[in-house]
């Protein structure tokens, strides 16, 4: 590999097929995915996009124009307009023609969405598309405007986008203390209250937000689901954006403050249902969320070694020094291990992804290993792109070249969707009150796991079960990275 006069020199990944160069991914994804012959062409092409395309671009976009909030117009009426480059708008057009969204509802499948995730691996980016397929599918389910799912989806132009508007001041962790009220208004609700985080705003045709009805008890189990689109019939904004957030990574995502003052919604589905419909909302993000962690740790990981096997210290390349080997080969076999667990998840999800509350066992499976994935995988991508940045020595610290830019993307992986300690507990919640770990263990009894083996994933999950709870909250991340490793070892044997 060498770097041309056409390349730029921000990466050493440029021009290759990113898909095609993966030591990890094809083997994983022919073992989760039975119709992956078939999307072989399809992927070498997205691999090439990849490379040709998006790296340079954004460098591009992250350093020199990320999404910008333009407040007024010029006859000084408050719009909000959030502004894209032309060439991000460009790209989320391609994405849209690798069929990123429109796929799941062409083949009923999720599985091409998410190889499709990983090989992306921009935090920003993908987080539009998750958005966009988040809102999607629950209400292509649920309803209401199931006519406009097809635009969501990327079948039908013009293309629309949707974001999830959870996150208040007061309530990230803790939904039960969203402070937003919602007063039902004939057919229809009126919304009032402040979120905190809301991603893709300003590109968002259409938000999911969580609320209160008005005058209700603060319990989880009274969190309703709403719509709330952002015009209103006439044409003028519903909602107001206050500001956009500053970020170190993730930029390319506009992630704003929202003032919901009168904004008009309809609820989600049975309007009992809402904490359920939440809650099987952040699966899909956070299986997106799993694998671009790895995928963006694949990517560290390629442009340290293109980097290594050029770089000379003490007479070779520093690939060739027995430390910097070993730790190549050491993160090599993570990245094939934490991939597999990203995928085993998906590929659970992508089994029961169409049931609705009351979810079934295989359910419960999957959202157990997510939460387990999304941990594991997040941690793991911060350990192997803070290593890349140091195997590109001094250099790896200045922002001329993306490797920077991957550790950066990875930050926000541990806490959106979820922080670490919110997924360990509920893990720790899923095995106690559901009886998740016995499903676990059944399963992968069912797939002849040796009985020492299984001995050792029992030995654990009683403990999570019988131990006295505050001693395992106390553990829950530690037990977690040992479900983890047990899983990882079990997968790749
Ligand atoms: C870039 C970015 C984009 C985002 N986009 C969105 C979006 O589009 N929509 C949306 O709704 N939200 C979004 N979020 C919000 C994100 O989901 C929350 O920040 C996250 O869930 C944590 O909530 P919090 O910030 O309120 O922290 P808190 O809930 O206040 O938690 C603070 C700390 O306390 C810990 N903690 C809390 N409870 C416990 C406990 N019981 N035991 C142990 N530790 C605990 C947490 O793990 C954390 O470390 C985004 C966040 C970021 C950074």
């Amino acid at each position: 590999m060498s770097v041309s006069r056409a390349q730029p020199p921000v990466s050493l990944l440029i021009h290759s097929n990113l898909y095609e160069i993966d030591p990890v991914l094809k083997s994983v994804l022919r073992r989760f995915w039975q119709a992956h012959s078939q999307y072989e062409d399809r992927l070498r092409a997205f691999g090439r996009w990849v490379g040709e395309t998006l790296l340079p671009a954004v460098w591009h976009l992250d350093h020199h124009s990320p999404p910008c909030h333009l407040y007024f117009s010029p006859f000084a009426d408050r719009v909000d307009h959030v502004w894209l480059d032309p060439l991000q708008w460009q790209i989320l057009n391609q994405l849209h023609q690798f069929e990123m969204i429109a796929d799941i509802w062409k083949s009923r499948s999720l599985m091409y969405h998410y190889a499709l995730g990983y090989l992306l691996s921009d935090a920003g980016l993908y987080c539009i598309f998750t958005l966009t397929t988040q809102t999607a599918i629950i209400l292509d389910k649920y309803g209401p405007f199931r006519e406009v799912v097809p635009k969501l989806a990327g079948l039908q132009k013009p293309y629309a986008y949707g974001a999830t508007f959870y996150t208040e001041a007061t309530s990230g962790s803790d939904l039960s203390q969203n402070q937003t009220v919602a007063r039902r208004v004939g057919d229809h609700w009126v919304l009032t209250g402040e979120k905190y985080f809301t991603s893709n705003v300003g590109i968002a045709d259409w938000a999911l937000v969580t609320a209160f009805e008005e005058g209700a008890e603060r319990h989880i189990k009274n969190l309703r689901l709403f719509v709330v689109p952002r015009y209103r019939e006439g044409g003028e904004p519903n909602y107001v954006i206050r500001r956009l957030k500053p970020k170190v990574g993730s930029r390319l995502v506009p992630t704003g403050e929202v003032v919901l003052d009168g904004a008009i919604g309809w609820h989600v589905g049975e309007l009992s249902q809402g904490i359920y419909y939440t809650v099987e909302s952040l699966m899909y993000s956070r299986l997106a969320n799993a694998v671009a962690s790895m995928g963006l740790a694949m990517k560290a990981y390629l442009e340290a070694q293109a980097f290594a096997q050029r770089r000379v210290t003490f007479g070779r390349p520093i690939i060739a020094h027995p430390l910097l080997r070993e730790e190549f080969e050491v993160w090599r076999r993570q990245l094939e291990r934490s991939t597999a667990l990203a995928f085993w998840a998906v590929a659970l999800l992508d089994g029961c992804w169409r049931q609705s509350p009351p979810y079934s066992e295989a359910y419960q499976l999957a959202r157990l290993i997510t939460h387990i994935a999304k941990n594991r995988t997040a941690e793991q991508a911060l350990a192997i792109t803070q290593w890349a940045i140091e195997v590109y020595g001094g250099i790896g610290v200045t922002t001329d070249f993306l490797i920077e830019r991957w550790h950066r993307e990875t930050q926000v992986a541990i806490i959106w969707e979820g922080t670490s300690h919110i997924h360990a507990l509920e893990m720790v919640e899923a095995i106690r009150r559901k009886g998740a770990g016995r499903i676990l263990v059944d399963y992968i009894r069912q797939q002849g796991c040796p009985a020492q083996d299984l001995a050792r994933l029992e030995t654990l999950i009683q403990r999570i079960e019988s131990e006295p709870e505050e001693q395992v909250q106390r553990q829950a991340k530690h037990l977690l990275r040992q479900l983890a490793e047990w899983l990882e070892q079990w997968l790749t044997a």
